[in-house]
């Protein structure tokens, strides 16, 4: 940090104060400061000199320029800055001092130094930044500045009156600005708390909407869950109903066509004929529909015991062979790689049968294949009954688990089911605890995957 006396002023009078006043705003003016700038520098100092000489009696005024040599970025702090030192000898008061205190605002920094033996006020105000002036330049601005003496307290008055309209109209501009900068923020305003109403009064319509749907939902489930309840008893009266006449029918029919009753015509053994194997398909309809009814209504407790596959496959073997069945052949494979799992014997074969009965009855000529196998992961028994029979195309695969849904196959053979096969085995697989899922390739045949948990049901299954 350089610094360059500039001028020294001793003050006398207020004719004096004029004087440095008018000095201070030449300087000012010399070194780049703006208009309002330099009014502001000239009116502090005047400020001081005014309160200060009635009670000192005389002062000294001295300008500095200082000039920072490190040079900075931003261009503000660090570059040139103007000083005037006002030095009182003497006792000033308290009041006085408070009052020269205002002029701190109109500086960039302002520092009183008191002591006893009087009172030295710095104020400074930084450049803009051009580099230092030269030597030359100092000299000259000194010699003009020196030179000058202030004008008459008229041409004093005048110069005053100018600078305070100055000041004025740039107190206006501001107040003006602050009210458009207002009136813009007020337009702003108004138009963030009409977009806040408007999305709130959207939003509480919205939530309105979806309560409403919620409440809807609850009721439609409660509907379904009551209408599903409904089919379920009506399955199971209609079913139980039907089957004591229809066994009586059975019965009756059976009675009739006993070699020990009496000899029938041929055309009546033939109606009796057409009457018992219609007496019997409604009597199996009837049977499914108790079956899936119970499992249903939630009242079949599956009885759990460690099985081994190798019994169920057994079991089945057997019955398989009275199942009717065109060219096809029934595999069991693969009974022996899984370990025993807790299950219902009896469910898990009704299950197993529906499948490989569907599976010879929907492929003509072909295999029937079902295999097991463990999956170690989830600890699960997976069969698998596979056929290369008509399949079942994708649209249809999820239907054929529905009451009473059949495909509609071009290649469909003539055979005869309820609808209400599949729907139970998957209601038996809940029931142990697992599911059934099905792949299909129409032409190539199905395969209805069972998994089931090693360890039996869990409480939430049941
Ligand atoms: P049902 O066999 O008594 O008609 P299901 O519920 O067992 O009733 O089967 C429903 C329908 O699913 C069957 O009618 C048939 O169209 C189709 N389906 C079931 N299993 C097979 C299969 N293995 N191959 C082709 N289609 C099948």
């Amino acid at each position: 940090m350089t610094t360059v006396d500039l001028l020294h002023r001793v003050v006398g009078s207020e004719q004096d104060v004029f004087t440095v006043r008018h000095q201070a705003r030449q300087l000012a003016l010399r070194l780049g400061l703006s208009g309002h700038d330099q009014i502001r520098f000239a009116a502090a100092l005047s400020e001081i000199g005014r309160r200060l000489l009635p009670e000192v009696g005389g002062l000294t005024v001295d300008f500095v320029l200082s000039s920072d040599d490190a040079a900075t970025s931003d261009g503000t702090s660090g570059g040139n800055a103007l000083s005037v030192r006002t030095s009182a000898a003497g006792p000033v008061s308290d009041d006085v001092v408070d009052a020269i205190g205002v002029t701190r605002r109109l500086v960039d920094t302002y520092e009183v130094d008191r002591s006893e033996t009087g009172v030295v006020v710095t104020l400074t105000r930084s450049l803009p930044r051009a580099g230092p002036p030269s030597a030359a330049d100092i000299e000259s601005i000194r010699t003009e500045v020196t030179a000058m003496v202030a004008g008459t307290p008229l041409d004093e008055l005048a110069e005053h009156n100018r600078q305070l309209l100055s000041t004025v109209e740039l107190v206006q501009a501001h107040r003006d600005e602050l009210l458009r900068v207002n009136a813009e923020l007020s337009e702003t305003n108004r138009g963030v708390m009409a977009l806040y109403t408007e999305l709130s009064t959207e939003l509480e319509a919205t939530n309105r909407g979806v309560v409403a749907l919620y409440a809807e939902l609850d009721q439609r489930t409660e509907q379904a869950r009551a209408a599903n309840e409904a089919k379920t008893r009506f399955l199971a009266n209609v079913s139980h109903e039907l089957r004591a006449p229809v066994t009586a029918i059975v019965g009756l029919v059976r009675l009739i066509r006993d070699p020990a009753s009496d000899p029938l015509t041929t055309e009546q053994d033939d109606q009796l004929e057409f009457i018992d194997s219609s007496a019997h398909s409604l009597l199996g309809l009837v049977n499914d529909l108790l079956d899936l009814a119970k499992a249903e209504s939630g009242k079949l407790e599956p009885t759990l015991e460690p099985v081994a596959l190798a019994d169920i496959f057994a079991t089945l073997s057997g019955t398989m062979r009275a199942v009717p069945r065109s060219e096809s052949t029934v595999l069991l494979v693969g009974e022996a790689a899984v370990p025993p799992l807790l299950t219902d014997p009896i469910l898990l074969t009704q299950v197993l049968r529906n499948l490989v009965t569907n599976g010879l009855k929907f492929t003509p000529a072909g295999q029937v294949r079902l295999s097991a196998s463990y999956d170690r992961g989830p600890d699960e028994v997976v069969l698998e009954v596979s056929d290369t029979g008509i399949g079942i195309p994708a649209e249809e695969q999820e239907r054929v688990f529905e009451e009473f849904h059949q495909v509609r196959h071009p290649h469909r053979p003539a055979v005869t089911g309820t609808g209400l096969g599949l729907p139970y085995a998957r209601r038996l697989a809940l029931i142990l605890g697992g599911n059934i899922t099905l792949a299909s390739e129409p032409g190539r045949g199905s395969t209805f995957t069972v998994r089931l948990p090693v360890g039996g049901p869990s409480i939430k299954d049941s």
